[in-house]
């Protein structure tokens, strides 16, 4: 059974000006679970009109009040929770504990931003001439095109759509088109809080690069927000190069996890397992992608790993007491196989899982068994690409400076963690680690109250924290001539 949804451009639910819609499945059954707008450039347009339109009105409201309608909206979200959590297990496949997790925890922006925008203060600088007086204040950057993936359907959105909206920028959202509904059900709850018309829009569209082009060509669209392969952020670099268009991006990862020899094994075990398979079934970005054990307590790690790894229950996301879900897609599969392939090929050993689970309940659904794979070398794709999937990377290293090195020696820089007692080294390898993000004898992740991002090819500008407004933001000097 599945229903039609509509898009919603200034503050209208509706169709795709040219009447195409196209099919969000269930990456457990291959079912499908509602059709959606697919947009044309028109729908494109039009959005991004309502949002240029009511841009000046939103900006100057003072911010304690753009403050209060994320602040509804969040209540409107918070009473759902329950019925959100099942659109993000279906339109997505994650256990829906985990949706539940991840939804209240995006609802987490809401509230900071809210405040946090009251806070963006200007300055008053002492001025070199008797005759002048200098101010400087925070101004918001404008319309904001805002392109999500499907990874987190709930938590990219609000991470980006609550600071530019408590900045003053009005947003043209384009989520992913496997988890459209999310976004869809977010603006529902922004209709019903009261958000002025046009402050907020989303399109639903599978023609992702036509709408980014779209985004691009338009000179009323000050700032591209984008979450997504590293790939396309370099593409939308480019484009958005030529109208010098602010860019924010959240990228691929490459995360390594490291265990010290003189580390309390269980802590790091567990937190080995949640980082790796325990987040989207490890489709996310800040993931474990590569296991780094010190060689003297390798066998004493892996024998506990993998014993955990394989009591990991993984189903359809619906059914109780799943750990691990489905992977997005068929091509999602295929890739994890090719790279499992390939290491095993070069010499690595599977010694859990390595193959993917076609029978029976997982038929028709896209899954792939928790995998550990030993005897990994960078040189194997599987520790240089972002696997995307519930496969482990186990390797060894001897001393702290080899570490680093390999640790470090890629394009990418977004999550690293490091388990150890020892004060001095972990403060020395957190400190050496080419990483915006570190867990230092913590695999949990971060939270709203700090900066999230990418070093090098990981990304460009910062989501949460104070930082997440500023990207939103203009610095303007005012020169007073008395
Ligand atoms: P993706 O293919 O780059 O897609 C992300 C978004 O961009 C989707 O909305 C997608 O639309 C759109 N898109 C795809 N091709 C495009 C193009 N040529 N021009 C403009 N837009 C385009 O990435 P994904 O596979 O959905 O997501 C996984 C990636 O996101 C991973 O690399 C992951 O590490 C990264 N990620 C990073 C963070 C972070 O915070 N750093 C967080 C989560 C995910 P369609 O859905 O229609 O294809």
């Amino acid at each position: 059974m599945s229903d039609v949804r509509s898009m919603y451009i200034g503050g209208q639910f509706t169709a795709a000006r040219g009447g195409a819609t196209f099919p969000v499945r269930d990456p457990a059954t291959g079912e499908t679970v509602a059709e959606v707008p697919d947009a044309g450039p028109e729908d494109v347009r039009a959005a991004v009109d309502a949002a240029a339109a009511t841009f000046p009105a939103w900006a100057a409201l003072p911010a304690v009040e753009r403050g209060r309608y994320l602040l509804r909206a969040r209540e409107i979200l918070l009473a759902r929770a329950d019925a959100i959590a099942r659109l993000i297990t279906l339109e997505n496949g994650k256990p829906l504990a985990e949706a539940r997790r991840e939804l209240e925890f995006s609802l987490g922006y809401l509230d900071w931003f809210a405040a946090e925008a009251r806070r963006a203060y200007g300055e008053i600088v002492p001025s070199p001439q008797p005759h002048r007086r200098l101010w400087v204040i925070r101004q918001p950057v404008g319309v904001v095109a805002a392109i999500t993936p499907w990874n987190f359907p709930a938590l990219m959105i609000t991470r980006k759509v609550a600071p530019a909206l408590a900045a003053g920028c009005t947003v043209v959202l384009k989520p992913a088109s496997a988890t459209p509904l999310t976004a869809l059900a977010i603006a529902e709850a922004f209709a019903e809080a009261g958000l002025p018309a046009g402050v907020f829009n989303v399109v639903t569209g599978r023609r992702s690069g036509m709408i980014a082009q779209a985004f691009l060509d338009d000179p009323r669209v000050r700032k591209i927000a984008f979450t997504g392969s590293t790939e396309v952020g370099k593409e939308l670099m480019r484009g958005a190069a030529a109208g010098l268009k602010r860019v924010s991006f959240e990228l691929g990862g490459n995360a390594p996890l490291v265990v010290f020899d003189d580390d309390d094994l269980e802590r790091a075990v567990t937190g080995a397992v949640a980082i790796k398979y325990l987040r989207v079934g490890g489709q996310s970005c800040i993931c474990a992608n590569r296991i780094y054990v010190q060689e003297g307590v390798a066998e004493a790690f892996l024998a506990a790993f993998r014993e955990r790894v394989r009591a990991l229950r993984v189903g359809p996301g619906l059914e109780p007491g799943v750990e691990v879900g489905p992977l997005i897609n068929e091509a999602a599969v295929a890739k994890v196989e090719e790279l499992v392939a390939e290491a095993v090929a070069a010499g690595a050993r599977v010694t859990v899982g390595g193959h993917r689970l076609s029978e029976g309940a997982y038929a028709r659904g896209h899954f792939y068994a928790p995998t550990v794979v030993e005897g990994v070398r960078e040189d194997m794709r599987l520790a240089r690409e972002e696997i995307f999937g519930p496969v482990a990377p186990v390797l060894t290293f001897r001393s702290e400076e080899e570490l680093l090195a390999r640790a470090n020696d890629t394009p990418y820089g977004l999550a690293a963690y490091l388990f150890t007692r020892d004060l001095s080294r972990a403060i020395r390898v957190a400190e050496g680690l080419e990483y915006g993000l570190i867990g230092l004898n913590d695999a949990g992740g971060y939270t709203h109250e700090i900066p999230f991002g990418g070093f090098k090819e990981s990304g460009l500008g910062r989501e949460g924290g104070r930082d997440g407004l500023e990207e939103y933001l203009e610095t303007k000097s005012i020169v007073v001539g008395l």
